[in-house]
């Protein structure tokens, strides 16, 4: 006798104050239905209804849209159950039950999916519908929308059928609506008699049969299953996937199905529908917050045609102060609601979302998941609720997202006039925050007009080291061209300036002073408005909202701080930046970029002699001409040492090839000749000597110090004696010698005699026996990762270059990948900008293998990550896994790089 396999479970049904299911079974049965069976056992009223298993639907796609045996047992049993708990029978001529048929991910997809309402409505339930409520109209109305939205969702999209723009079912059904509404003289749906409304759905079904070549179905069960299918393949719909592709949740996941007993909302004026949340999610005001319309559904609500009225009186706004409030016109339910509401937040002890629906004068639950919400509203909610002993300090911690708290740290666009902006052109965030202003295309203009008072933004096709003073004074920074690791996105970020990169759409003709964007010639002068946030560019000025100074988000930090165990550092290139990444609560610098003295205000001296030595032709030309620049390199160490104040500073020696100093300019160089009283030509021809075709792998980085060791020296006695001074002074100092572009231990060795030898003679002359600080090395080379023993013989500490390592590993050059990332993108073949965040699978090997061949060698070997990654808050959970010090970043991201590394301390 063969043995009966015993069945797998599908279906879990909810109703009356029981249900199969609860909050912790999300993966199982989805946000949505687990939360609406965790209502049922909290005693909640919820409609009643089942859903239908995520693991149903895997095993629907697996088995090539087959539903697995068991199936329709289940769903025929869990139905029998609604019809009793609900007093109505699914396609009775006398009682009719009508359900609607919802998905429900795992994770909220908002819109991304499809759903069926008013299932059941057929030739035979119609005339029992309409006896039972006396509401024909309204019967009309429910056929008319059911029939839209399930020939445009079960027998449109579910069947793979993709009409052009405009030529769809759905477009082809609102098309006969209008008619018949010019037909009758009138503006709203609400005018359409219930003869209209009929006769509409005669139309209705015509069309559906014409275009689509099959009847509208006239059987409540074959509706309902085709209302099931449906859902399931809208997880593989078009909007989904791409959905999930951005929010990085996994395709396999399949969604559930919830079929639950319809309530109507628009059965009168004893009945309503409404979304509320639990507190204010623009500022987490703890004040229940929610709109609400009589007589109306769910859709009439998020559509947008009415104006919905405020839930109650203390959350009126200048713009619905006029209307009711629910707690007006209906005190006692909205009583009950008010009831629910506090029960949810106790319960689920977070800010919750709900949708509700009165029925002629009894309240119904539809929906409750967690709420989103603002930075600002989450920073407020954490705090009130930890106050409020509804969360501990740990879940305060994670309740904010660490990209919210930029939100908190710039000016952002204001996200309800961002609605309604015309957007222009898309590019990459490479600069946080928003910025509105006027154009200018040179950052001569940029200096000039902001000298006047005038906001502007500079508009560049991309920007080099000499437009630095520009972007100083621009609000925001736009370009054509460049990755999030361009010049612009790089100095952008380390000033928490609002910054878009690689804007392929826009075109800038610099010498005419125009750009092209959107079909549209902007000249200087004009306005636009950048979201540096999200990358993207609008036309004219969008409301910005000023992210105000909350001592709530010191109080935070404080709690984030208490938990964390990574180190965060800043990437700071002067005294001021230094000063900033303290204010943020950097633990010290741990890329100080030494070139970048030579770049903007105060620089031409530094910047002259450093060219005097470039164009050195011996070596006594050279120290002769190191002489004279070492003592700005000193002070702007000692500076920055002293802003420090004892914590660690790492300074790099100079890194980007020589090249990169010479003027381009038939004029500079003439200028600089005469200055230097050599010919314009010699300028020239040192230029052209010095020209490489790859620099990124050129002469550059450590390669220059064995060239040039007299380079070197110079740097090494500057650090050395700024620290030996503050010392005498009585200052502490920690500062960390730090050798680029190494690939391997014999470049270091030959760095450190010359490191030995320096600070011997700078004790000699400072009289001391020794001068504190650390020899170490970027790790940026996969080389360099690969022979990281031999390295960490060398070096006390490595700090990972992920922009380069990443450029190196991948062989993507990281000035020129925004020509094609997005089309990496699109086509799903990278998952993100891996100059942005880290990529774990590959460059990640390469940090994890150099962690632990460095300590292996060295046990205390000190690590951090100084890329730009170490402010991205995945990679700062990285980093953490992988065992790392510290990591540094731009001083505006030190407080999300500190949130981040709380957030992976807790989470083991
Ligand atoms: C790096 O390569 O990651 C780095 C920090 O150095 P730079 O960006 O200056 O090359
Ligand atoms: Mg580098």
């Amino acid at each position: 006798m063969a043995t009966q396999k015993r069945q797998a479970k599908y279906v879990y049904s909810f109703g009356a104050g029981r249900a199969g299911g609860k909050a912790e079974m999300k993966n199982l049965l989805g946000g949505k239905g687990a939360n609406l069976a965790e209502m049922c056992r909290l005693g909640i009223p919820v409609p009643s209804g089942f859903t239908i298993s995520t693991r149903c639907c895997t095993e629907y796609f697996s088995r090539g849209l087959k539903y697995p045996a068991g199936l329709r047992a289940q769903v025929q049993k869990a139905l029998r159950r609604v019809e009793r708990e609900m007093g109505m029978t699914f396609g009775d001529a006398r009682n009719p039950l009508l359900v609607s048929c919802r998905s429900g991910a795992r994770m909220s997809m908002p819109g991304m999916m499809e759903t069926v309402l008013n299932i059941g409505l057929c030739s035979r339930t119609i005339p029992g519908l309409i006896a039972r409520t006396g509401k024909e109209r309204f019967v009309y109305d429910a056929y008319r929308r059911l029939i839209t939205m399930y020939a445009d969702v079960v027998m449109e999209k579910a069947e793979g059928i993709d009409p052009a723009e405009g030529e769809g079912i759905r477009a082809r059904l609102e098309k006969i609506l209008a008619a018949r509404k010019k037909e009758k003289n009138c503006e709203l749906d609400t005018d359409l008699t219930a003869e209209d409304l009929k006769a509409l759905c005669e139309q209705y079904k015509q069309e559906v049969r014409q275009t689509l070549g099959r009847p509208f179905p006239d059987d409540p069960m074959a509706q309902l299953w085709g209302g099931i299918g449906a859902v399931f393949k809208s997880w593989n719909g078009r909007r989904a996937v791409a959905y999930r592709n951005i929010e990085g949740i996994p395709h396999e996941w399949g969604t559930a199905t919830n079929v639950q007993a319809m309530v109507f909302g628009n059965m009168g004026d004893a009945s309503a529908t409404g979304v509320a949340f639990t507190r204010n999610p623009a500022t987490g005001e703890a004040k229940f917050y929610g709109e609400w319309l009589v007589n109306a559904q769910g859709e009439d609500v998020v559509a947008g045609i009415r104006t919905p009225s405020p839930l109650n009186e203390a959350t009126k706004s200048e713009q619905n102060k006029h209307l009711v409030s629910l707690e007006k016109a209906m005190p006692d339910l909205y009583r009950e609601l008010d009831a629910i509401r506090e029960k949810l937040e106790r319960h689920y002890r977070d800010m919750q979302d709900i949708e509700f629906t009165i029925q002629e004068g009894t309240l119904y639950l539809l929906q409750t998941r967690v709420g989103k919400r603002t930075g600002t509203a989450a920073l407020n909610m954490a705090m009130d609720m930890l106050k409020e002993k509804l969360i501990n300090e740990k879940t305060a911690v994670q309740r904010l997202k660490p990209a919210q708290l930029d939100e908190l740290l710039h000016p952002i666009v204001d996200p309800a006039a961002e609605k309604n902006a015309t957007r222009v052109a898309d590019g990459l965030p490479a600069g946080p925050g928003g910025a509105s202003g006027q154009i200018v295309f040179t950052a001569a203009a940029a200096v000039q007009w902001a000298g006047q008072g005038k906001t502007v933004i500079l508009v560049r096709e991309e920007t080099n080291p000499e437009d630095v003073e520009g972007m100083r004074a621009a609000t925001g920074i736009l370009t054509a061209r460049g990755g999030m690791t361009s010049h612009a996105a790089l100095v952008a970020r380390g000033w928490g300036k609002c910054c878009i990169v690689g804007a392929g759409g826009i075109h800038v003709n610099a010498a005419a002073r125009t750009m092209t964007a959107g079909g549209r010639t902007y000249g200087e002068g004009d306005v636009l408005t950048l979201n540096g946030t999200k990358g993207i560019v609008y036309d004219g000025a969008v409301d910005m909202i000023d992210a105000t100074e909350n001592p709530r988000f010191r109080k935070f930090m404080k709690l984030v701080d208490k938990y964390r165990k990574l180190g965060v550092r800043a990437n700071a290139d002067t005294p001021e930046d230094a000063r900033t990444a303290r204010g943020f609560g950097a633990e010290g610098i741990g890329l100080f970029r030494t070139e970048h003295m030579f770049y903007g205000k105060g620089s031409e001296r530094p910047l002259f002699l450093l060219r005097k030595m470039i164009l050195s032709e011996t070596e006594e030309e050279r120290r002769a001409a190191l002489d004279e620049l070492f003592p700005f390199v000193k002070r702007d160490i000692r500076a920055t040492l002293e802003a420090m104040a004892g914590y660690p500073v790492t300074i790099r020696l100079l890194d980007p090839p020589l090249h990169e100093f010479v003027p381009q300019s038939d004029e500079a160089r003439r200028d600089l000749a005469e200055a230097l009283g050599i010919t314009a030509e010699r300028v020239r021809a040192r230029g052209e000597q010095l020209h490489e075709n790859n620099p990124m792998m050129g002469h550059r980085g450590v390669r220059l110090g064995v060239t040039y060791p007299e380079v070197t020296e110079m740097q090494v006695r500057a650090i050395l004696e700024a620290a030996a001074e503050l010392n005498r002074a009585g200052k502490k100092c920690k500062p960390e010698i730090m050798i680029p572009v190494t690939c391997d231990a014999r470049e270091l060795r030959d760095q450190k005699a010359l490191c030995r030898r320096v600070h011997d003679e700078v004790c000699k002359k400072s009289k001391v026996r020794k001068v504190e600080h650390l020899f170490g090395t970027m790790i940026e080379i996969p080389r360099a990762c690969l022979l990281a023993d031999r390295m960490a013989e060398e070096a006390q500490f490595f700090s990972f270059g992920t922009n380069d390592l990443t450029q190196m590993g991948f062989g993507f050059s990281r000035d020129d990948i925004g020509g094609f990332l997005g089309d990496y993108l699109d086509r799903n073949i990278l998952d993100a900008d891996p100059f942005q965040t880290i990529d774990q699978d590959g460059i990640g090997q390469l940090v994890e293998m150099a962690v632990r061949k460095g300590r292996a060698k060295r046990k205390d070997l000190k690590v951090g990550i100084c890329g730009e990654q170490g402010g991205d808050p995945a990679s700062v959970a990285f980093c953490y896994r992988a065992k790392l010090n510290y990591v540094s970043c731009s001083a505006f991201r030190v407080p999300i790089a500190r949130l981040a590394a709380a957030q992976a301390s807790l989470a083991g």
